[in-house]
């Protein structure tokens, strides 16, 4: 591999490391290296790419907009494509769900979305406390951090995270124990230590922490505790939103609406960067210019953001996503099913699947070996104990199925090792 990367590039950069290859080109669910080995895409950009790679539809409504000078940068000034974005958003997104939110640009990244967030509902409710769950992902800013479990993200933020309490995620005390009972006691209980927060943040799927499936029987008591409380909810689905579990949104088939929702990576459309903050009317309590940033006018994601929303027009993304949700697991329970000994589960929604291995090390040990084999996939949990697949949604069933076989083959070859390994120590 070229060593300017190694060279000039700091220590701290991460992906590159588990998929050590220069990539030079990429279409749909497919990316060519450097020197022309091609790989099937199940890492979706972390659920940046969920339209693919150079999606066909957006890139010729990119380039037109570019061949027209139409406006690049624009900080939050009104603009042609911003409009329209705005526009669509609404028409496609927000009123066939009979929801009412005024949108926010809050900067380009997850993150960014997950700070504004935060500081407007400690703004609204005057409360400093924000609660956060276990093993969840909100961003590397310091604010976003401290909502965030894990511990060696946390720690690089090199100062005491305040202002949180990590609660017990869905399922985080084994099924007996019902997680939404305990953050019911806390909160009746003079003593339990618990200041009433201003918001809690949750996301429906936790991507990074391992594909953790909060049932929607949770999302809905969490709701009404919120409500009861007068808590605000902030929904992060910063990676399980724009269509991943087989909804636009990933709260849908709960029937909740939260107060505010944070969407990044996938809602920009051809991974361009862009982030949204959703915000129930009349807690758009902020003054102008309160919270700023230079690049919260991307315009060529706002032009290819909108053009993604046509895959929303009607049902049959949704239903396809779902279907081809359904294939992706039926792959993975076959897996769980032939190595017993690697795998504990497979689990998920939609097109955010997950496959649970027993050794960490094994995770890692099939991830390595799937990209030697032409396959992205990378690990998520708080060991690094799961293969998370985000494929791009638009991938095809061939797409899915060679994937799927890399994988197992994958798989067969740690397997054969690790078999060796233990005959060698018998
Ligand atoms: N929230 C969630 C749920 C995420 O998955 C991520 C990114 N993995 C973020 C927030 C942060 O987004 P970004 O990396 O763009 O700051």
């Amino acid at each position: 591999m070229d060593n300017v990367f190694e060279t000039l590039e700091s220590e701290v950069r991460s992906y590159c490391r588990g998929f050590p290859a220069v990539f030079e080109r990429a279409k749909g669910h497919l990316l060519w290296d450097e020197q022309g080995k091609r790989y099937v895409d199940f890492f979706g950009g972390a659920g940046a790419l969920n339209y693919g790679h150079n999606n066909d539809r957006l890139k010729r409504r990119l380039l037109e907009y570019i061949e027209q000078d139409g406006i690049t940068h624009s900080l939050d000034m009104a603009s042609t494509s911003k409009r329209t974005f705005l526009e669509r958003f609404d028409r496609v997104i927000l009123q066939p769900r009979g929801l009412s939110y005024k949108i926010q640009f809050p900067g380009p990244t997850g993150t960014n979305a997950v700070e504004s967030a935060m500081k407007l509902a400690r703004k609204v409710t005057g409360r400093e406390t924000i609660i956060g769950f276990t093993n969840g992902y909100h961003g590397m800013t310091i604010g976003a951090l401290a909502v965030t479990g894990n511990n060696f993200k946390r720690s690089g933020a090199g100062i005491p995270l305040g202002n949180a309490v990590s609660m017990p995620y869905d399922g985080y005390l084994g099924d007996e124990a019902d997680t939404i009972d305990y953050l019911e006691k806390t909160l009746e209980d003079q003593g339990s230590g618990l200041d009433l927060p201003a918001a809690m943040i949750v996301e429906t799927v936790q991507g990074e922490g391992g594909i953790n499936v909060a049932s929607m029987e949770w999302l809905q008591r969490l709701e009404a505790l919120c409500r009861r409380w007068e808590i605000l909810l902030i929904l992060d689905d910063i990676q399980a939103g724009c269509g991943r579990t087989g909804t636009f949104f990933s709260f849908e088939p709960a029937g909740i609406k939260p107060d505010m929702v944070c969407l990044s990576k996938s809602i920009g459309g051809y991974g361009l960067p862009m982030a949204l903050v959703l915000i129930r009317p009349e807690l758009d309590v902020w003054e102008p210019g309160e919270h700023n940033g230079t690049f919260r006018g991307n315009n060529l994601a706002f032009v290819t953001g909108a053009e993604a929303l046509a895959y929303w027009e009607d049902d049959s993304f949704a239903r396809e996503i779902r279907r081809k949700g359904e294939k992706i697991r039926e792959g993975f329970d076959r897996l769980v099913a032939d190595f017993p000994k690697i795998f504990e589960q497979a689990r998920g929604r939609g097109m955010m699947q997950g496959l649970v291995c027993h050794d960490p090390d094994e995770a890692s040990r099939i991830c390595a070996e799937a990209f030697r084999n032409g396959l992205l996939l990378e690990t998520a949990g708080g060991d690094d104990e799961v293969i998370k697949c985000l494929a791009p949604l638009t991938i095809d069933d061939a797409g899915i199925e060679e994937g799927l076989e890399t994988l197992r083959r994958s798989v067969e070859a740690v397997a054969s090792d690790t078999d060796s390994d233990d005959a060698r120590v018998a």
